[in-house]
Order: C-alpha cells, then sequence, then structure tokens
C-alpha cells in the first residue's frame, strides 16, 4: 500500500467517525481492491496471514458497512457481501450477476437502474426506494466459466 493510498484510506475512515485501526484500514483496503462483492469468510480468507481474528474482521465490516463506507448486499443465497462504496463504484446503483450454477457473484457497473418519469396516467408508482436506489437487482443465469 502506498504512503497517499494510507493517508486516504486514513482520513475516510476517520471522516465517520470512526478510529482508523490497523484491520479496518486493511479490510476496506481489500474491498476498494475487489471488483466482485466479498463475503465475511472471503475477507477473512484473504487476511488470514494477520493477526486478527475472524470476529474483529466481522466487526470491521459492519462498522464500515452502518458508516456508509461499505454496502452489504444479500443476493439470495443468506450470505452478506460487502463492496467498497466510492465514487467509482457506487455500489447502490448497479445490478448483480449471480451465477445459478456456482453462485459466483459480480458487479455490473455497466449497467444502472433507471426509472422512467411514469406518465399521468398510470396506474402505479414505484417506491419510493426504487427512486432513491435502495433496492437490490439481481440479475442471474450462467456465469462464462459455468457454460
Ligand atoms: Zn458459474
Ligand atoms: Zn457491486
Amino acid at each position: 500500500m502506498t504512503r497517499q493510498s494510507l493517508d486516504e484510506l486514513r482520513s475516510a475512515v476517520r471522516s465517520k467517525g470512526l478510529r482508523a485501526t490497523p484491520s479496518r484500514l486493511a479490510v476496506l483496503e481489500l474491498l476498494r481492491s475487489s471488483d466482485t462483492p466479498m463475503s465475511h469468510g472471503d475477507v477473512a480468507d484473504r487476511l488470514a496471514n494477520q493477526a486478527w481474528d475472524r470476529a474483529t474482521i466481522y466487526r470491521n465490516l459492519t462498522d464500515l458497512a452502518e458508516a456508509g463506507l461499505v454496502r452489504r448486499t444479500d443476493v439470495g443465497d443468506h450470505v452478506w457481501r460487502f463492496e467498497a462504496v466510492t465514487d467509482e463504484h457506487e455500489a447502490g446503483a448497479h445490478p448483480h450477476f449471480v451465477c445459478t450454477e456456482c453462485g459466483t457473484v459480480e458487479c455490473l457497473p455497466e449497467i444502472e437502474l433507471a426509472v422512467r418519469r411514469a406518465s399521468t396516467a398510470a396506474r402505479s408508482k414505484p417506491p419510493r426506494a426504487v427512486k432513491q436506489r435502495q433496492v437490490e437487482v439481481h440479475v442471474r443465469g450462467l456465469c462464462d466459466a459455468c457454460q
């Protein structure tokens, strides 16, 4: 990790009122460098060479999620997956692809959830959560490896 990115991580964490502990910074850095959402198990495995136990890593994930630096997604398999929220990676704005065979989850940043203005004749209006993108969109199919 470069000096500069460490400073950047530190100030991102501190700006949310969290202490910039080494484990919290490492968890956030890992999620920022990943282009797919990671489960607690994935994160713990990747940081297994560090001294932190899995409970500490889990607490860091939930703290970061509550602070809005990380977004939690459940693609339907009851496993929380976490991804960093940054300007380039607006986690709430893109759908996730889920492979129905192997369970791989991928971000689809090139697909955006757009809500068209409903005509006045339209009977139903989308819920506020949809307009504010407080929803999760999951696209299911076979990944390249399973086809
Ligand atoms: Zn697959
Ligand atoms: Zn994503």
